[in-house]
């Protein structure tokens, strides 16, 4: 409900929407399950056979690059979580860890929002690429952090069509091979290197800000994946060298480009956007072409390098011609720019030891994003 209530109505929660609650992110996540990173002990696989437990398609379990379907996930998550309590576990909604009790180096317990205190030694901390506040106290309490490379740019929409027709040729359509995807890098010659991301065939453009005065893309599909565009995040690297030299520096520079989204969209949660043939030429935008952007409650059509930074700016105006060299179309004038995809992964790392656990608090383990 919540997350549908800026989707639809403009109305944000800060506490519930599209990071936080139930799931997580992963609840409103596209669900493509298939990574780059390795897995010489293949928890991915327990992972897989976990989903397929909880309501996920068996073909997960044997296609070359699985996906569920957004809506597939919200029911999954709520069979997981009757699973956990069947267990014993116990979940409290609209409540969350607001501090935690270290002594002498060793995790004594968190205290939660409602002002209850849980006892433990151990403490596994899941929470997500977007708890800026959790970060920000856990900083406060001494956990060792070190901020880490990211990547931000924007979401680019294309008919789907379009798409298929580059990528399949002839067999375009043939229901069996469904919607097609694509995976394209570039490296620029300022030294940044831009490439597609969460590539969403048949998909959506979505709002996911945690913070209000804030607009954040990203983008997802249902099993189906048969909606008009086909969309990806194009987004170009950034390490800690590009802010000051601190742990949290990270956050804030996300947090500039979101703001200066939310401003440039209006104030209203709509998204800036720009015709890429516009974006290219450096001229704003005024109307639409053939594409209808996805992303709602709408869109705001300007110059969108003003939400980014230039060297950022001049590495995609560099890149899409070359993707356009690949797939045809790419460049068209009337695919859309939606920006400000920024939270492409966490802009902080919570180091681990070989017991996975902090490298300086014993007892609590950082996990997840
Ligand atoms: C629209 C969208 C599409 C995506 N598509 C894909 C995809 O196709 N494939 C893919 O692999 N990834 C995708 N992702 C990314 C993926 O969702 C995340 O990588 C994943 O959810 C991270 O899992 P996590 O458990 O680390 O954190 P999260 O899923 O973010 O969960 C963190 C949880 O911690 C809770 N929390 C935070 N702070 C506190 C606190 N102080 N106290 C108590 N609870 C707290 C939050 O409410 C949340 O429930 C997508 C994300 C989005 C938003």
């Amino acid at each position: 409900v919540d997350t549908f209530g800026l989707w639809r109505k403009r109305q944000f929660n800060q506490e519930s929407n599209v990071q936080f609650g139930e799931g997580g992110a992963g609840t409103f996540s596209d669900g493509k399950l298939y990574s780059q990173i390795k897995d010489p002990q293949f928890r991915g696989r327990k992972v897989l056979t976990e989903f397929v437990k909880s309501g996920a398609p068996d073909e997960i379990l044997y296609v070359n690059k699985p996906h569920i379907g957004t809506f597939r996930l919200v029911t999954m998550v709520e069979n997981m979580r009757a699973e956990i309590e069947s267990l014993g576990g116990i979940i409290r909604f609209q409540c969350k860890v607001e501090d935690i009790n270290i002594e002498n180096g060793q995790v004594q317990g968190v205290t939660l929002s409602s002002g209850e205190f849980i006892a433990s030694n151990h403490v596994v901390l899941a929470v997500g690429h977007s708890a800026r506040d959790t970060f920000k106290m856990l900083f406060e309490r001494g956990v060792y952090i070190e901020s880490k490379p990211f990547s931000i740019g924007f979401r680019i929409e294309h008919p789907q069509s379009m798409i298929d027709q580059c990528r399949f040729g002839p067999q375009s359509g043939n229901p069996l091979l469904g919607a097609a995807d694509y995976k394209l890098v570039h490296h620029c010659s300022n030294g940044r290197t831009v490439y597609s991301f969460c590539m969403c065939p048949g998909g959506t453009v979505v709002a996911a800000t945690s913070e209000p005065g804030h607009v954040v893309t990203n983008g997802m599909s249902q099993y189906s994946r048969n909606e008009r565009n086909a969309n990806s995040a194009i987004v170009v690297d950034i390490s800690p060298d590009d802010y000051p030299d601190s742990p949290l520096a990270g956050v804030d520079f996300q947090r500039k480009w979101e703001k200066l989204a939310f401003e440039l969209g209006g104030g209203n949660y709509n998204a800036p956007a720009q015709l890429v043939g516009d974006f290219l030429a450096g001229k704003p935008s005024v109307q639409l072409g053939s594409v209808i952007p996805s992303y709602t409650p709408g869109i705001n059509l300007c110059d969108i390098s003003q939400c980014l930074p230039d060297y950022v700016i001049t590495a995609i105006r560099e890149a899409l011609p070359e993707f356009d060299k690949l797939i045809k179309g790419f460049a068209m004038n009337d695919a859309i720019l939606t920006g400000v995809e920024t939270r492409t992964s966490s802009p902080i790392r919570i180091k681990r030891n070989d017991s996975l656990q902090s490298l300086n608090t014993a007892g609590l383990y950082p996990a997840g994003e």
